[in-house]
């Protein structure tokens, strides 16, 4: 499933095929569903909609105009490439031709991501937004302060803590195990039990793993429809996800893991407490 970094790879990716100010004049769509509905009459709504920049908002690709945003969550499986047709037996399920005469399919395979069509000044009480909490990238936007206040009145692990959409977006199963291994915290204890340092250390974490995925990604994937299924990518870099059995990096101990809320996690006994 793309997580943050690489949703942030495909807008990148986006970004540079749409440079400037760029107007769409038609919209195909496909004769399946999505995970959800299109908006009414999607396609019409959209000529002669003007993308003036492309930005991220947590797992959802944004198309921003003057006064609506184009939205799109790429599921499980969504990504995006450059293609003058859509072709149905390869899972494409939105063209969007531009002006300047970019054509973009969006293709598919699971349907599990979907689109909207709405006013700017509605996306934050949206149902796709209202529910989330801070942005953790650029790290320098981030009051890690009140995020750390946000943590420490929860009593539940601390991993499920962070990776709580609504106290900190985007930080997926991988990066929530990652970022707990740097901080040295066990992810099992109790979120309200830890000490502001230590939670702030935590939060510093998970901003540079994060960081540091969007940057691999942005560095191997030349081209980035290879981003929006996999994210092999940063699975080289990983010291304790998907490692259970085997010797911690920095003190050789056997890595452990447990299912904790239903997410397999990982750690290591002696480097966190
Ligand atoms: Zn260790």
């Amino acid at each position: 499933m793309p997580e943050l970094p690489e949703v942030e790879t495909v807008m990148r990716g986006l970004q540079n095929l749409i440079p400037t100010l760029d107007v769409i004049e038609e919209v195909k769509l496909s004769q399946k569903q999505l995970r959800f509905p299109y908006p009414k009459k999607f396609a019409k709504s959209l000529e002669g909609f003007a993308v003036e920049k492309l930005e991220r908002r947590s797992k959802y690709l944004q198309f921003v105009g003057r006064d609506r945003v184009l939205l799109n969550h790429l599921g499980m499986t969504g990504n995006w490439r450059e293609a003058p047709e859509l072709s149905p037996e390869e899972h494409d399920h939105v063209l969007i031709r531009f002006k300047s005469g970019l054509s973009l399919v969006y293709n598919d395979v699971r349907r599990f991501g979907y689109f909207d069509f709405l006013k700017r000044s509605e996306l934050a009480d949206s149902r796709w937004f209202q529910h989330l909490g801070p942005e953790p990238l650029p790290a320098e936007n981030l009051d890690v302060g009140a995020v750390v206040e946000t943590m420490k009145s929860r009593k539940a692990a601390i991993k499920t803590v962070i990776m709580d959409a609504k106290v900190l977006v985007g930080v997926g199963n991988i990066y929530a195990s990652e970022a707990l291994f740097r901080a040295g915290i066990r992810p099992q204890r109790p979120a309200n039990k830890i000490s502001r340092e230590r939670l702030r250390v935590l939060v510093e974490s998970a901003q540079q793993v994060l960081g540091e995925a969007i940057e691999s990604g942005g560095s191997t994937i030349k081209n980035f429809k290879d981003s929006g299924g996999s994210s092999g990518y940063f699975q080289t870099r990983l010291q304790v996800y998907g490692r259970s059995g085997e010797p911690c990096v920095t003190c050789s101990s056997e890595l452990k893991s447990e299912m904790l809320m239903g997410r397999n996690t990982f750690w290591c006994p002696k480097c966190q407490s």
